[in-house]
């Protein structure tokens, strides 16, 4: 099944190019054409209208959405309720993403993902699984009874997924070493945070295999004059990626300017660390017990503690625009392009270029979402 978008703005590795037909052929996109190529001829077609056609959004930290939180029941319809909730906004690519847990639940968590990928769910591309291995200092909202030491006997458990992708959040004071090594071989995406871990420790992870910094300068130790620490060694290494969360609240903009002039910008990712009330009316949810109240869009436990956002990847997309004077280009390549090459799917997600699985997000020029494709079938 073959169908033709023409007349749209295509964002491709040298920019917008307009005046030319996107031919996806099922679940990929065969090829960009001349209106006129016969390869177009007879295929039906949709008028995109002179809108912007980009990579579809992916995600590499989604707890909830449509009032639902993975934690709570992790199983495949509470990933199929996430993953809808956050389409509307332009995600076709996604981490479920479970914070501190039981082991216990842990395992339902990956086991529920391996069934949604198993059914071909759309847009779910594995797991994340953000502690129970953290510092106690930098916790956040995550439940202290659940944090601990990684040591070899959970490999096992952690590695559990046969297909798609685990990303594991941990702080490498709580580990050694050797075993995000042992992750990493084991195919793991090692990244680092909510950790007091020193330079030294960090740099020794990162020749370990860890690959990445999840929310980078939130629940870390702080850059100090002597003790350039966690958030030190992530902007001075080259070669890992950064979370970052841009919606205005989270991290001054100043930082994330700062640390976009430190690092290659194609090291960068913009997640959501989005929870329940993302595509959802209610303005409270509950998190392992606890109640979390969103007021002017910033979620908060009774204590004040930010917990998660309500922050959806169109709004961050456009906050990235508005915040760091950043292109529309930039901005949605750190939504699609560089999170596909940290999860290691850049040569299959993240671009509009033949043979490219057919992901993609309409903006129009408001940088709102109009429509998304997801392996070539379009949203309602
Ligand atoms: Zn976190």
């Amino acid at each position: 099944m073959r169908t033709a978008l023409v007349n749209g703005r295509l964002l491709t590795g040298s920019g917008f190019v307009s005046g030319c037909t996107l031919l996806l052929s099922g679940a990929r996109i065969e090829a960009l054409l001349d209106p006129r190529d016969p390869r177009c001829a007879g295929v039906p077609s949709v008028d995109l209208e002179g809108q912007m056609l980009l990579p579809g959004f992916i995600d590499v930290q989604v707890n909830g959405g449509g009032g639902v939180l993975f934690n709570d029941d992790p199983a495949p319809e509470s990933i199929r309720a996430i993953g809808a909730a956050h389409r509307v906004f332009g995600t076709t690519g996604f981490l479920p993403t479970l914070i501190s847990d039981d082991l216990d639940t842990i395992g339902r968590a990956i086991d529920a993902v391996q069934a949604a990928l198993d059914s071909s769910m759309p847009g779910v591309l594995g797991i994340h699984i953000e502690g129970p291995f953290l510092n106690w200092a930098r916790r956040g909202v995550h439940d202290s009874k659940h944090l601990r030491q990684l040591d070899a006997s959970l490999l096992s458990l952690l590695c559990r997924l046969r297909t798609g992708r685990t990303v594991l959040t941990l702080a490498p004071e709580m580990t050694t070493p050797d075993i995000i090594a042992k992750l990493a071989a084991g195919g793991i995406l090692v990244s680092a945070g909510h950790s007091e871990a020193n330079y030294a420790q960090t740099t020794a992870a990162i020749a370990h295999g860890l690959r990445g910094f999840t929310h980078l300068f939130n629940a870390m130790a702080r850059l100090e004059p002597r003790d350039p620490g966690i958030v030190g060694a992530a902007l001075y290494d080259e070669t890992t990626w950064c979370g970052i969360i841009v919606d205005g609240h989270h991290v001054d903009p100043i930082m994330l300017k700062l640390a976009l002039r430190c690092k290659r910008h194609d090291r960068f990712m913009l997640v959501t660390d989005a929870m329940p009330a993302v595509g959802s009316a209610h303005s409270t949810f509950i998190l392992q017990g606890r109640t979390i109240r969103v007021v002017d869009g910033i979620c908060r436990d009774q204590n004040g503690t930010l917990a998660g956002t309500a922050l959806d990847m169109s709004a961050a997309v456009r906050n990235a625009v508005a915040l760091l004077d950043l292109d529309i280009a930039a901005a949605a390549r750190m939504a699609s392009e560089y999170p596909a090459e940290f999860l290691g799917l850049g040569h299959e997600l993240g671009r509009i270029a033949p043979g490219y699985r057919a992901n993609l997000v309409l903006l129009d020029q408001e940088l709102m979402v109009r429509k998304t494709w997801i392996e070539g079938l379009v949203s309602a």
